[in-house]
């Protein structure tokens, strides 16, 4: 028999019409079993992974388990009024948080909803907290510099807008710290932040959000919240959720900072949530895709090349080590998935050398294409010297005969160690930096005892305020020192020199 155009046409017609209203049956499940902030569903044959499933109450869960007859799923928040035999229905959307301005100056949890009592959010929009990272044809290297204001960090160890730099330590070494002076300092210069609470303290988390509210950092930041006493489901969403509010901004061109505090924490809550879905456990017990977890997530930051908006997102997540050890699972994972790292010691931190960096084990493989030249050229050798600095002081140790080369290594190395401490919530803008350490690399701090050499430094940059700030004017806008400024940068040393032993005398 040969079917007519129209007869084939029709029979498909009829298909369409059964195949849409087969989609329109409500799919309900029922719970067959609840505990520990996870369920499992019978029913809801068509869930997609990572779909929200709406349990009665107003509670949410998301499907992360699809076996052959029933789900797994987490809940968001208390499993308290979910029982056996509950409806589940499905939504037909996966997770998503609303993003826009909005957003600046606000706490949120990892639903967006916000949690610091300023009334409800006014965004209209929405983004799935899940994106596939922008590919390669739509980015451009990283060249333009992310200044952090911390002096060891931006001379040697440079980021530049768009990288993914691990900031890694012990407990208790600094590295919060090390991000919030980070935040500070993007203040006035267009740069969108974020920071992204995991299973923190709420009171910690309380206690950065009024140092970043004190300091004026609020007005261009967002912090995504999901503190200790949260559910591993919200603790393990909160990063995409900060993530997806950057990429808001970020696709709209500007240049966005996201911090990950910590990522150590979000893989024990991945690790929880998924050894209760009884997913088979591996290295560490933490489950295989734990890997993939953080890779999609670090993945997602990016600088967009002009067609797409040119914006960026620059990512820091941090991570804890236990006892120093850099080899542990997690640590090397995402050591492999970053752009560099920055190593903070307890040794270091404990005997007064803050931020305590350990510039051995510190890198930053892309940022320098994005240091200020200016920077670049003073700070190229100090890394090499701090290094030789460290050698010869350990081998030094056990010898008094030392010749005259080797103390005035020793002495410089000491003054660069001194020189590169640097207080809690004291970013310093890039050209005071350069100035300071081109006081240092010409060696005219080799009269200046030791202890004195912080002091030096902060009348040096008054001096300089008062005295001479087109200099400081100079190097900002044209970020090079020239021949002639140069001369006038050593004419403003020399004078203050005079000046500051002067007065060094008469006391
Ligand atoms: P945790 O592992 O508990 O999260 P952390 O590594 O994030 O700790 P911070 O909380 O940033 O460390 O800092 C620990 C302590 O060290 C804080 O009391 C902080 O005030 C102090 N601190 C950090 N950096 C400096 C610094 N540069 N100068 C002086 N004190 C500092
Ligand atoms: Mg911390």
């Amino acid at each position: 028999m040969i079917l007519k155009p129209d007869e084939i046409s029709s029979v498909i017609k009829k298909q369409i019409a059964a195949y849409s209203s087969k989609l329109e049956i409500d799919e309900a499940g029922s719970v067959i079993q609840v505990g520990d902030g996870i369920a499992r569903v019978f029913g809801l044959k068509n869930a997609m992974n990572g779909e929200l499933l709406e349990f009665p109450n107003n509670v949410y869960g998301i499907a992360l388990n699809l076996d052959e007859d029933s789900i797994g799923a987490v809940i968001m928040g208390s499993d308290a009024s979910i029982k056996e035999k509950d409806p589940v229905k499905l939504t037909g959307r996966v997770a998503e948080v609303s993003v826009g301005d909005a957003l600046l100056g606000r706490v949120v949890n990892a639903l967006g909803q916000p949690i610091d009592n300023k009334g409800p959010i006014l965004s209209e929009k929405t983004r799935k907290i899940e994106r596939i990272a922008p590919g390669v044809i739509t980015r451009r290297e990283v060249n333009v510099p992310l200044q952090t204001g911390i002096k060891a960090i931006d001379a040697m160890v440079p980021i530049g807008r768009g990288q993914r730099q691990l900031i890694i330590g012990d407990r208790q070494t600094g590295k919060t710290t090390l991000c919030l002076d980070t935040i500070l300092n993007q203040k006035g210069k267009d740069v969108l932040c974020i920071y992204v609470a995991i299973g923190q303290k709420g009171s910690t988390v309380a206690r950065i959000a009024k140092t970043l509210e004190d300091k004026g950092a609020m007005a261009y930041t967002t912090i995504v919240a999901a503190t200790a006493s949260e559910s591993a489901p919200l603790q393990y969403i909160a990063p995409y959720a900060g993530c997806a509010i950057g990429e808001e901004w970020m696709d709209a061109g500007r240049d966005v900072l996201i911090i990950y505090d910590d990522l150590s924490k979000h893989a024990v809550a991945y690790r929880a949530l998924s050894l209760l879905l009884r997913r088979p456990p591996g290295r560490e017990a933490y489950p295989g895709d734990v890997f993939y977890l953080h890779s999609k997530l670090l993945e997602r930051a990016a600088c967009m090349s002009p067609e797409y908006g040119g914006g960026s997102l620059t990512a820091l997540p941090i991570i804890e080590t236990q006892e120093g050890d850099i080899s542990a699972y997690i640590p090397t994972n995402v050591i492999s998935i970053t752009d560099g790292q920055i190593y903070l010691e307890t040794e270091l931190f404990n005997n007064g050398i803050r931020p305590a960096i350990n510039a051995g084990f510190s890198v930053s493989r892309v940022g320098g294409a994005a240091q200020v030249k200016a920077m670049k050229k003073l700070a190229g050798p100090i890394r090499i010297e701090l290094a030789q600095y460290r050698e010869l002081a350990a081998f030094s140790q056990f010898g008094s005969d030392l010749s005259q080369d080797t103390l005035d290594r020793l002495r410089h190395g000491e003054r660069i160690v001194e020189l590169l401490k640097q207080p809690q919530y004291h970013p310093l803008p890039v050209e005071q930096q350069v100035l300071i350490l081109y006081v240092l690399t010409n060696k005219y701090l080799s009269d200046i005892p030791l202890e004195e050499i912080q002091e030096f430094d902060q009348r040096f940059l008054a001096f300089i305020h008062e005295a001479y700030s087109h200099i400081l004017t100079e190097i900002r806008e044209k970020k090079d020192i020239s021949d002639a400024l140069e001369l006038e940068i050593k004419t403003a040393i020399d004078e203050f020199k005079e000046q500051y032993h002067a007065v060094k005398e008469d006391n």
